[in-house]
């Protein structure tokens, strides 16, 4: 009977002991896994650059996508760096960023990390230059140096230096206002992938860390999801052509349409479609009007016939409501593409609604 409840108790204390072993190699089998996997870690500025850089290199065994900031900070004009942001800054290899003064709150920050590779998505891209940028309600809203841009194009190719960080103490009137909402036109979007596409097989070339075979097939990968989401954002705009084209004399006859936008981002879906822009509203979260801007702002409606007043999703529309109200012009409102659900085809689902708001509006 001893003997019996003996072998029992070995039976038991054997299980337990290869049960402890087996957890404890199937726990640092995913630990080495984890660490020896990710062996690009590429951390994207905002959801716009996520969302462009998942599209190419999602699903590439051993490259870590993440985004520095949340899903719902929408655009990253007031944005400040938080110690959270500098942690993931340390662990990535690669920074995807927008340009155009997008992310102006970051350029001290990756001065402490001199062996972080910036990939600049608006290399070579020609920004609307704002002459009517004198509606600046107090905010920093995305200044940015002429100098600064030339600076951030040449180094796209090269790991950043300090050299380029010296305009923080050029004059701030110096700086030019730049509009860097180019996402939002799906012909300058198609070169923004393109750009990271490049970019990033450059880089990771550059790096030396995988044989041929795997560089090849990282290659390979990252081209083919580039086309494959290029073709998505050709045959999107395809849907803005017919739009336009369908709308010829709103768009383009004598009587042509003129439209007032609240936050800017707007101008490049608007440049697009080839609509007319008669006066931006410079909205931000923090933005107040006063009683007298927004008499200015009806008048310009009342003067020019405007039908149409789009105003963002990210934005309150409180102000543009009120205007709606005091004038015949009505409220639309368009999503500038900054917040989402995280899914591959986020910039994509922003879009099409554009395009049925726009078609909305238009007819
Ligand atoms: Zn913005």
């Amino acid at each position: 009977m001893r003997k019996k409840i003996l072998s029992i108790l070995l039976i038991i204390s054997i299980t337990i002991i290869v049960a402890i072993v087996v957890i404890n190699l199937n726990n640092a089998k995913k630990n080495n896994g984890d660490e020896g996997e990710n062996r690009v870690n590429i951390v994207a500025s905002f959801y716009p650059t996520y969302i462009l850089t998942l599209n190419i290199a999602d699903g590439i065994p051993g490259i870590n996508i993440s985004n520095l900031t949340d899903y719902s900070s929408g655009c990253l004009h007031d944005y400040q760096i938080t110690t959270d942001d500098m942690k993931t800054l340390s662990k990535a290899d690669i920074l995807v960023i927008n340009g155009g003064g997008m992310e102006n709150f970051i350029e001290d920050a990756i001065n402490s990390y001199p062996d972080l590779i910036i990939v600049d998505a608006s290399h070579g891209i020609e920004f609307i230059k704002d002459e009517n940028h004198s509606h600046n309600h107090g905010h920093s809203h995305n200044e940015d140096a002429e100098e600064d841009h030339e600076a951030h194009s040449g180094e796209n190719q090269e790991k950043h230096s300090d050299e380029n960080h010296k305009h923080n103490e050029a004059n701030q009137e110096d700086y030019i206002y730049k509009n860097s909402h180019i996402w939002l036109n799906p012909l300058l979007y198609i070169r923004q992938i393109e750009n990271v596409r490049d970019s990033l097989i450059e880089f990771i070339e550059k790096m030396g860390i995988y044989n041929d075979d795997e560089l090849n097939y990282i290659i390979a990968t990252m081209k083919n999801n580039a086309s494959t989401y290029i073709d998505k954002v050709i045959r999107l705009d395809e849907e803005l052509t017919s739009l336009m084209e369908s709308n010829i004399d709103k768009l383009y006859g004598e009587e042509k349409e003129e439209v007032v936008i609240f936050h800017d981002a707007f101008l490049y879906l608007a440049e697009r479609m080839g609509l007319e822009v008669a006066y931006t509203v410079e909205m931000d979260t923090d933005t107040y009007l006063s009683a007298g801007e927004i008499a200015e702002i009806i008048d310009i409606i009342d003067e020019h016939d405007i039908k149409y007043l789009f105003t963002e999703l990210q934005y309150s529309d409180s102000i543009a409501k009120r205007i709606e109200e005091e004038t015949g012009a009505r409220v639309y409102i368009i999503d500038s593409a900054v917040t989402g659900d995280g899914t591959k085809d986020s910039y994509l689902t922003s879009m099409y609604h554009n395009i049925d708001v726009l078609k909305d509006a238009l007819q």
